[in-house]
């Protein structure tokens, strides 16, 4: 086409300015896809940009021509984004050259518009600007579609403009193309942070709080109250990793079809991040029917959904919060929902929770607790309280038990049973384990050489940490010798990989430490682990013994555990011993050690009386 222009022929469709020509080029177009993409830049009729008059003045210098402009042609209009040497901002399309160069992929190059058919009779020749000379290279996006011309104009004809001037204006035509699209997406993605969620098309998570919070100041006039629903794809990780991401978000895209064909006047939905939607209910009729759409929403999101290949079968989970909530705020009112859809995934799949302000208080004070857990070791704000083990044959105490207290700066003592499932929740409960280890051995060195003392160690603190490593770092820098330390572990510690769970009780037990199984009898029981495990000791559930002189089952049930414990070398303890009557019992029967009320409570290191013998004729 170059070729064609400058040995001055005429193209055919140069004779007249025709609108259908646009879909001849390379890449078939019509000219509405055209002004559409034109429309998608947003940038017509934009304030200068100095990108734009960059490249415009780095033309002009570089080719030593007057006049340089960046045209975008609209549908009937052409319109400068950057210009250089002209004042006009726009000229009617039809009386333009630069129309003419978006037509094919090549610069459109006149040496002298003068000598031209066709553009010696246009206004920039004839008029005031007197022009001999138009480049012009087209401005292509990257699906091929041409919204303008970069083009150059002398009043002097340049019979030598040739391919190495035409390429450097192609690469700025490039340059300037490529800004453009930078400035759609800008744009695109600024509008998308205002609306819509560029996957499923729903409100993204800043407007549907929007539209929440005007709910809120707003109510609907029948409305009882509202409700915010949180629902959740169950495992839609597993999705994602089974499938695909492709999957995924096919998955996304159906839920959010599902969702909306919801949608109506009383109904918004939303994205709020990940495979978590909103479904913003402003009028709530009577709990009867909240409860019909929220189990209709389970339904409808529960169908197959096609994902290609295959179909897959949803779950989903749903939180809800009924509102608004007292502060008249959108953002607590999801904090309500989100509360709710984390309980209801807790729960597994296919689950719903209904968002309840005494659970969220409680929830919020253990969180509270978990921060303030963090610093009571640095604080000195741990104890260990300690209570005897006495052995039934002669009264006499044999060690204690080492048992945490937390004195809480505000809160006063708080209990183990609080405070442990906490650490345990917040990970800090290993090194929670390892202080009272320690501490419970360096106290332990003070007493009488015949006491031992017992630590107990969550489930989670023997299955994650490298507990034989810390047992033994205790052992060795207080200086206790191993055969005066026991470990209390729970058998939820032992459901795990037999060989990990035997090779930790061996290592355990070559330290010459006792490994005793607590609270035997409440948790999970195979006598088969039981008998090829290295346990030293099974300690009767206070349960158990808290029934024993009223109920004959539960006599039976000791009466077995400590024949079992015979037959497995193992020594029998009774905890939560409060009565004489228990006592005489769980003597008779035959358990060696007890422990409870009746012979102690636990009581700081200082309060303790070894010599003590129990004396119960
Ligand atoms: P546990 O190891 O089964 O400890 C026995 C619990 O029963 C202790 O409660 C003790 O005070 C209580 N108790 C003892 N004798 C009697 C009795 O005659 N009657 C009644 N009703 N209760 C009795 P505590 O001190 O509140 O500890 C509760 C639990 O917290 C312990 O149960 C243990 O599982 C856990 N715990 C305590 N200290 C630690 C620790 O240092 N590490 C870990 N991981 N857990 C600990
Ligand atoms: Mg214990
Ligand atoms: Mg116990």
């Amino acid at each position: 086409m170059i070729e064609n222009l400058t040995e001055g022929q005429e193209r055919a469709e140069y004779g007249t300015f025709d609108a259908s020509l646009l879909s001849g080029g390379l890449i078939a177009r019509s000219e509405a896809d055209r002004l559409d993409a034109l429309s998608d830049l947003n940038i017509m009729d934009t304030p200068p940009d100095e990108r734009f008059d960059r490249v415009v003045r780095l033309a002009t210098a570089y080719f030593g021509m007057p006049v340089c402009k960046i045209t975008l042609v609209g549908k009937d209009r052409n319109w400068y984004k950057a210009c250089a040497g002209t004042r006009e901002t726009d000229a009617p399309r039809s009386k333009a050259i630069c129309s003419y160069a978006i037509l094919s992929n090549e610069p459109l190059v006149v040496p002298d518009l003068t000598e031209h058919p066709r553009f010696r009779t246009y206004p920039a020749v004839t008029g005031n600007g007197k022009f001999r000379f138009y480049a012009g290279a087209p401005i292509t996006l990257e699906n091929g579609i041409r919204v303008g011309s970069f083009c150059l104009m002398d009043t002097k004809p340049h019979p030598e403009f040739g391919e190495e001037q035409i390429r450097f204006l192609t690469d700025l035509a490039q340059i300037v193309a490529h800004e453009l699209i930078l400035h759609r997406d800008v744009e695109r993605a600024g509008a998308n942070r205002e609306e819509r969620d560029a996957l499923t098309g729903l409100l993204n998570a800043v407007s549907i709080e929007r539209e929440l919070q005007i709910a809120i100041d707003h109510p609907m006039a029948d409305a009882q109250g509202m409700a915010v629903l949180y629902v959740d794809i169950d495992d839609f990780g597993e999705v994602n990793n089974d499938y695909g991401k492709h999957a995924g978000d096919l998955l996304l895209k159906a839920t959010a079809r599902r969702l909306e064909d919801l949608a109506g006047q009383d109904l918004a939905i939303g994205r709020i991040s990940g495979d978590k939607f909103l479904v913003m209910v402003k009028s709530v009729q009577s709990a009867a029917k909240l409860h019909r759409l929220v189990r209709q929403v389970q339904q409808l999101l529960s169908a197959p959904v096609h994902i290609g290949e295959g179909f897959i079968h949803p779950t989903v989970s749903i939180g809800v919060a009924l509102g608004p909530p007292s502060d008249g705020k959108a953002t607590t009112f999801q904090r309500h929902a989100s509360w709710a859809i984390q309980e209801a995934k807790s729960l597994g799949i296919n689950q719903l929770k209904f968002f309840s302000e005494k659970e969220y208080e409680r929830n919020q004070d253990d969180l509270r607790l978990a921060t303030d857990l963090r610093n009571a070791i640095a604080n000195n704000e741990l104890e260990l309280y300690y209570q005897p083990f006495v052995d039934l044959k002669n009264g006499r105490v044999v060690g204690y038990e080492a048992l945490l207290r937390w004195h809480h700066p505000e809160k006063g003592m708080i209990m183990p049973s609080k405070f442990i499932p906490i650490a345990e929740q917040t990970r800090q409960i290993s090194a929670l384990g390892t202080w009272a280890l320690n501490r419970a051995c360096e106290d332990a060195m003070s007493w009488n050489e015949n006491l031992f003392v017992s630590v107990n160690l969550s489930p989670l603190q023997f299955k994650r940490q490298d507990v034989t490593e810390v047992i033994s770092t205790a052992l060795k820098s207080s200086g206790l010798p191993g055969h005066r330390l026991e470990i209390e572990i729970t058998e939820n510690a032992l459901i795990d990989d037999f060989e990990a769970v035997n090779d930790k009780l061996q290592a355990i037990s070559a330290l010459g430490v006792t490994v005793t199984l607590d609270d035997f009898g409440t948790g999970y029981c195979n006598l088969n682990y039981l008998a090829s495990l290295k346990i030293d000791k099974l300690k009767i559930d206070k349960a158990f013994i808290g029934s024993v002189e009223r109920d004959d089952r539960t006599r039976t049930i000791v009466a077995m555990i400590a024949n079992l414990s015979r037959y497995l070398n193992t020594s029998v303890v009774a905890e939560g011993v409060e009565l004489h009557t228990q006592h005489e019992i769980v003597r008779m029967i035959g358990c060696d050690i007890g422990q409870g009320f009746l012979y102690g409570k636990p009581l700081p290191k200082q309060q303790q009386d070894a010599n003590r013998v129990y004396s119960f004729a």
